[in-house]
């Protein structure tokens, strides 16, 4: 039997405002425990909410990126449940009306086609504080600084099909919201947070499955673990006549595995109903329009952009835009090397730089190695001065503080030997010390010119020109057999 696995995912993205979606308290990362809630975030008595209008902003700007409704009128409303890091009993969100409605994303699948996910509605929320289980023995901490800070809940239609596409939707939507600069994006620190809805059906059925909505997961990893373990799960209980029971479970990324929390909730257990604190928010069209004029170059502009202007593949087009500093990063590099070095910039920028990024966990708008350094290291290359395997020395002595390039080519004399005469001296040298192997070579074992190419390659301590080498070794020797 032939299964089809459906998701939908909702993400939760902090927005990047300095102070609560509905106070004036900071919403800065890290401090001491509840030491960033006022009375407004904790809805004590006599205090009122008012919108922050940066939050309002940042949701409009999104909608805008998603080619979504942005209705004029939108409502805040109670979601109300108990838990103790939400001591006032109720969340401030958006029910029925919310600011955005009706986008959606496209993401690149594996067979090279493109598909459009639906995003059914995108609305404001305020956080709630946290719960610490951790750090004390017996008993469970509640940090509430976190309380009333600003997030967009982005709510997908079920148009994913398989893990894959829910984590390629999930990187497009994360892409998005940093080249937006409404969300910084840190999955530790949980500013952008996914849970998954789950489900399967037969091949063919036109109805939906019973989902399940899997919490906690915290990296794009986790993701694609947690729903491939779910829809197993799904599978064999399907399978062996059971039925699927909707519920929120919990990924736990140590078992790799999901456990039942609670029976999932409707909405009627929450009792909706419109803030009576807060007017409804209008939105006028000088509104959207003045918005609107801050959308940035988006992805997927920028990423055929790229293939247009630089010449580059949609896969290294797609890499190299995947965050808005990748791509400053690249084009600062051609715009100092020059116009023909796009595509060598592309394969180093991709290659050496992220290796060493990755390798040393460094951000590259902290990179040691700056755009103008490695631009003039692939002028470097151009102009014959090193090869290409010397330039990886160089690289990483740039990695290591050690200079520009020219510095370190001098410094190190690394220069490229190009002297015909030199090289010839060299090749002498060689064939003169291994007459067996120019004997096996002139009876016909052409491979042994790969060896005399390494000898030479040794002796002149890497640094004669390879083109020249191999063209003035093959004069040296006559062709293999002669
Ligand atoms: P709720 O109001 O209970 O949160 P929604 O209808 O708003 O439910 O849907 C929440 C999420 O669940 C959406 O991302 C949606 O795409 C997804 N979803 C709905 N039905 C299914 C299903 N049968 N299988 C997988 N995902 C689903
Ligand atoms: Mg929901």
């Amino acid at each position: 039997m032939e299964w089809e696995t459906v998701i939908g995912l909702e993400v939760h993205a902090q927005l990047m405002t300095r102070s609560k979606i509905f106070s004036g308290a900071s919403t800065a990362y890290g401090a001491a425990p509840n030491t960033q809630a006022c009375a407004v975030d904790l809805a004590m008595p006599g205090t009122l909410p008012v919108l922050n209008e940066e939050a309002l902003r940042m949701a409009v700007k999104f909608g805008l990126a998603i080619g979504a409704e942005i209705p004029d009128r939108s409502v805040f409303a109670r979601k109300n449940y108990f838990y103790p890091d939400l001591p006032k009993g109720y969340q401030i969100s958006q029910h029925d009306q919310p600011v955005v409605a009706n986008g959606y994303i496209e993401i690149d699948l594996e067979d090279g086609t493109t598909k459009r996910i639906g995003i059914i509605r995108a609305h404001l929320e305020e956080d709630a504080g946290k719960s610490l289980h951790e750090d004390f023995h017996g008993l469970t901490g509640i940090d509430l600084h976190r309380a009333g800070t600003p997030l967009l809940e982005i709510v997908s239609a079920p148009d994913l099909r398989s893990a894959k596409e829910a984590v390629a939707y999930l990187k497009k939507l994360h892409s998005l919201v940093t080249y937006l600069e409404i969300c910084d994006g840190n999955m530790q620190e949980g500013s952008f947070r996914c849970d998954a809805n789950v489900s399967v059906r037969r091949k063919g059925d036109p109805c939906f499955g019973t989902r399940v909505e899997l919490k906690n997961i915290n990296s794009f990893r986790f993701v694609e673990r947690a729903i491939n373990y779910e829809v197993e799960r799904q599978i064999d209980l399907l399978e062996s006549g059971g039925q699927v029971v909707q519920e929120t479970r919990l990924y736990d990324a140590d078992r790799n595995e999901t456990r039942s929390m609670r029976t999932k909730e409707e909405a009627t257990d929450y009792r909706y109903f419109p803030d009576p604190d807060l007017l409804p928010v209008v939105i006028t069209s000088e509104f959207i329009e003045s918005v609107r004029k801050t959308l940035p170059e988006l992805p997927d502009a920028k990423r055929d952009r790229f293939m247009e202007q630089y010449g580059l593949s949609r896969y290294d087009a797609d890499v190299l835009t995947s965050t808005r500093e990748l791509a400053d990063y690249y084009e600062a590099v051609v715009r100092a090397a020059g116009q023909d070095q796009a595509k060598p910039a592309a394969n180093w920028v991709m290659g050496e730089l992220s290796g060493a990024l990755n390798r040393d966990g460094i951000d590259i708008t902290a990179s040691p190695v700056s755009a103008e350094m490695l631009a003039q290291l692939l002028q470097r290359i151009a102009d014959n001065t090193i090869s290409g395997r010397i330039a990886k020395e160089v690289f990483e002595a740039m990695w290591e503080g050690e200079g520009s390039a020219d510095e370190i080519i001098e410094k190190r004399g690394l220069k490229q030997i190009t002297d015909v005469a030199a090289i010839e001296a060299m090749i002498d040298e060689v064939l003169a010390a291994h007459p067996k192997q120019v004997e096996q070579y002139k009876s016909g074992q052409a491979k042994l010119l790969g060896y005399f190419v390494g000898q030479v390659m040794k002796l002149s301590g890497g640094k004669a020109n390879p083109a020249q080498l191999n063209q003035l070794l093959r004069q040296k020797l006559g062709s293999a057999g002669e």
